[in-house]
Order: structure tokens, then C-alpha cells, then sequence
């Protein structure tokens, strides 16, 4: 039977959606992919959320960049589903359709002052530094001596160590020159890591966790009396692994002690959970609450304190953003599925499908599994199709949007190179200039 007359939609081109556009077009050759982004740009959090000073991270960009060139597979970038064209439309046009829109919206604190002014969640203080057009202008208060990150996992690992670096530090990287601006006039000279639970629940990954090690100006704070002796019995092999790894460079930053010769301290702080953030108009403390953990969750004490915080930013994780008529677990903040289907003839991967955790090559065993899905449902399929791209261009035309293709995100892409002189790039962050530069 042949495939050939096949249309697939996948609507988001970060990783999942380009792994899945791999595997599909490798085990069904012929068919015809069309790849939405709601940025201009492909790569999801690759290009948007992976940190500045990770080059190497973002490496994994040029596998992506081969399969959004190959024949057969279209980029549409700039075209946000929900608001260019809607998901029944997409049902109408498309064979197969793979959701993998990621999860972009900070999951909320649910504390009193959450919402003064110079409190911030994590995707929204990365979409700046990173230069999504959404973040462009949030301008984050750092105006003051001390910062309070709440969330032990990467994300806030890379807040605490971009703020901690000094501009040479950064020299290599591609942090956007209004962040780089920003960033060296403050005057931090406290940032505390706060955990609701101990150091071996933190999700922080070694490697993550030793760059505090090499910091040239920042001195590293850990107190000594909130590492535990041993390994709690009940732990499975690989956690066992990374706790006893994890606790080995944070008891060597304990033993260093105060390094009071150094500007900028960032002290990790663990069994505390916060309750209020206080300040007139905008964040001046937060008040925690001491805790133990009990089963693995944190149980408050009953004993709370005060910090100081002039910023907070608050790093406990994501949820997906639906648009009208997808099928959507609210309180997981997923798209509904059942091991990545979702109703007939579409899919999920990704970030949406199972929630913001794993890194970028753990999207791959997930896409890959949902191409061996639609393969088996197509089975019986006479390979007559929808009609793809015939509908999707009439309507694009018909409401004036305006579509980026690949050839348009090489443009983006060589324009931000050019202007990178010795950076990796400097990247566009207004969508008139990024529109602009993919129109060459
Ligand atoms: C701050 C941060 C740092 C990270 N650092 C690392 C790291 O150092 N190393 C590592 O391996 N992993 C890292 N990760 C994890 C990694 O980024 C994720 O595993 C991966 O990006 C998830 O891929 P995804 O394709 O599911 O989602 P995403 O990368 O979020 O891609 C989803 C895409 O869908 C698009 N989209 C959303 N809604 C719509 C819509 N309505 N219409 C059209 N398009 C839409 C988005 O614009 C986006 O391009 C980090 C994550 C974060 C948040």
C-alpha cells in the first residue's frame, strides 16, 4: 500500500515535534509533513530555554535543522494554531496529527503575594534572557541586593548560575545583549535556591549542580547541617546514584565554608517551603515555613522565617497552554491521552503529553514510540489522503497570516550569526525583526 498521498500535521517544532517528524518520514517515505510553530523560529526550548552558556546543549539544533530541510517536510513557522487556524481545521487538512506543543506556562505558587511587582516565574524570566518575542519586554526587577529562586530542579540551577556569572563568563555565550545589559548593572549580592524538600529530592543533575563549583565571583553556600549522614533505604539504584553524587559536590561546598572574599554569594537552601511573599507594591521578603520530608513529600514544621528578597522567581515547573477544542487534562496540565493517543488520527509527545520533565534526547523514545503507533494505525489505510497543504495554504492566504518557511528561519538564522561578532549568535527578539530578517 502506498503511503505517498498521506498528509501529517505536527503542530510545534521543538524537540518532540522534530523527532517525530524524523521517524515518521523514515518509516513512511513519501508522506508529506507540514510542522507549525507558533514562533518564527524552530526548536522549541532548544533555542528558547536551554541556557545561554549551554552551547553544547544547543548543538543538538543542527540534527533538528536537517530534518526540517529534508524533501517532503514544510516549516510554518509563525503560525500559531488556536489563532491562525483552528484544530477542527487541522482535523480537516490532516491524515495524522502529532500535538507536541510543549508546556510554556509557569505553574503558580498559590501564596499570598505572588503577585506584587518583581516576582516572576521561570518561564517567563527565561523567554526574556532567551529572547522569545513574548518575553522581550518584562524587564525583571533586578534592582536589588538579593534574589530568591524557589525550585531545586535545572531551571533554577541556571537562573542562580547566569546571574552569578560575571560578563566574561558570558563572553561565549548567546544571552541577549538587553539581558547582558541587565544583568551587569546589578548589584546582587545574596541569591538563595530555596528547596521545600531536602537535597536528595532536588531534581538538580550533577553536572548542573558542579558549574557552582567554578563560579569566578560567586561564592557557593551550602550549611553542612542540611546534608544528611547517609541514603534513606527505599531508593531505586539509579536515584540512589544521582543522590549520592549530588551530595558529594554539595558536602564540598559546605567544607569550603564562607569565602568572604567574594562579591556574590548563592546559598542553597533546603526544608523550606514558601508562604507569603511580602513587600508594598512590590517583593521585599518571603516568609518560609521549615519542613521534613515524610514518604518523599515536605511536611511543614510549624516554625516559619523571614529572607529578604528584592526579586523572586519562582522555578517548580509547567503546564501546557490548550488551544479551543483540544482534549486537555487540566489537572495535570497535559494534553488527555492514552499513551500518546489522543482521538482518532491524533497523537502526542512530548512535553505535553507526559509534563515538563526529561531533557531534550528523552522527547526521542516518546516520539518514536508514537510514529510506531500511527504506523499501526495506518495499517489498513488505502493511502488516499487529505488534503494537507491544499487546505492549510488557502486558508493561511485567505486571513493574511504569514507563514515562515525554512528557507525564511535560515535567514533568521545567518542574519543573528552575522551578528554575533565572536558570540555564537545575537539573537533577533522583537517578531517584527525576526519577520523581517526571514523575509531577507
Ligand atoms: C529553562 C529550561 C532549560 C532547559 N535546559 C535543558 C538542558 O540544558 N538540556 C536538556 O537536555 N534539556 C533542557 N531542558 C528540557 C528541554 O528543553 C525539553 O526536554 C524539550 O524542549 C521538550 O521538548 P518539546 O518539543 O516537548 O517542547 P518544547 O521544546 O517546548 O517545544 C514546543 C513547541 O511548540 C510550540 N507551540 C506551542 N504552542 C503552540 C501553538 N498553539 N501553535 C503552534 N506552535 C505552538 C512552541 O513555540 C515550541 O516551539 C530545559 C527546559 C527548560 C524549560
Amino acid at each position: 500500500m502506498s503511503r505517498s498521498g498521506l498528509h501529517i500535521g505536527i503542530v510545534g517544532a521543538g524537540p518532540s515535534g522534530c523527532y517525530v517528524a524524523d521517524a515518521i518520514g523514515r518509516k513512511l517515505p513519501g508522506v508529506r509533513i507540514d510542522i507549525f510553530d507558533r514562533l518564527p523560529t524552530p526548536f522549541g526550548l532548544v533555542r528558547g530555554g536551554v541556557a545561554p552558556d549551554h552551547q553544547g546543549t544547543k548543538n543538538i539544533a543542527r540534527q533538528f535543522e536537517r530534518t526540517l530541510g529534508k524533501d517532503g517536510v514544510r516549516f510554518l513557522g509563525n503560525i500559531s494554531i488556536g489563532r491562525d487556524i483552528s484544530y477542527e481545521e487541522l482535523k480537516a487538512a490532516y491524515d495524522v496529527l502529532v500535538i507536541t506543543i510543549g508546556a510554556l506556562e509557569d505553574r503558580r505558587l498559590g501564596i499570598p503575594g505572588e503577585n506584587l511587582d518583581a516576582v516572576y516565574g521561570s518561564g517567563q524570566f527565561v523567554a526574556w534572557y532567551n529572547g522569545i518575542p513574548d518575553g522581550r519586554d518584562l524587564d525583571p526587577r533586578l534592582d536589588g541586593k538579593t534574589v530568591a529562586i524557589i525550585g531545586n530542579g535545572n531551571v533554577a540551577l541556571d537562573i542562580a548560575r547566569l546571574l552569578g556569572k560575571t560578563p566574561d563568563e558570558l563572553a561565549a555565550s548567546d544571552l541577549c545583549a538587553h539581558a547582558r545589559a541587565a544583568f551587569e548593572s546589578a548589584r546582587i549580592e545574596d541569591i538563595w535556591l530555596i528547596g521545600r524538600r531536602g537535597p536528595l529530592e532536588a531534581s538538580f543533575t550533577t553536572a548542573e549542580l558542579a558549574e557552582f563549583g567554578d563560579l569566578a565571583r560567586a561564592a557557593t553556600l551550602v550549611d553542612p547541617v542540611q546534608l544528611p549522614q547517609t541514603l534513606p533505604d527505599g531508593l531505586s539504584e539509579e536515584q540512589e546514584k544521582v543522590a549520592a553524587k549530588n551530595l558529594d559536590v554539595l558536602r564540598a561546598y559546605a567544607a569550603r565554608g564562607e569565602q568572604n572574599d567574594r562579591p556574590l554569594r548563592i546559598h542553597f537552601m533546603f526544608h523550606a517551603a514558601p508562604v507569603a511573599i511580602l513587600g508594598a507594591g512590590r517583593a521585599r521578603e518571603v516568609v518560609l515555613e521549615r519542613t521534613r520530608v515524610e514518604n518523599g513529600r515536605a511536611v511543614p514544621r510549624g516554625e516559619t522565617f523571614t529572607i529578604q528578597a528584592d526579586t523572586v522567581i519562582s522555578a517548580i515547573g509547567y503546564r501546557s497552554t490548550p488551544f479551543p477544542g483540544l482534549p486537555f487534562d487540566a489537572a495535570r496540565g497535559i494534553v488527555a491521552n492514552a499513551q500518546g493517543r489522543v482521538e482518532p488520527g491524533v497523537y502526542t509527545s512530548g512535553w505535553c503529553k507526559r509534563g515538563p520533565q526529561g531533557v531534550v534526547p528523552a522527547n526521542r523514545a516518546d516520539s518514536l514510540a508514537v510514529a510506531e503507533l500511527i504506523l499501526a494505525d495506518l495499517a489498513g489505510h488505502d493511502g488516499v489522503g487529505k488534503p494537507g497543504a491544499a487546505l492549510i495554504d488557502a486558508l493561511l492566504a485567505g486571513r493574511g497570516a504569514r507563514a515562515v518557511d525554512f528557507a525564511g528561519w535560515q535567514r533568521i538564522n545567518a542574519a543573528e550569526v552575522a551578528a554575533g561578532q565572536g558570540r555564537p549568535r545575537e539573537k533577533l527578539a522583537r517578531l517584527e525583526d525576526l519577520l523581517a530578517a526571514a523575509a531577507g
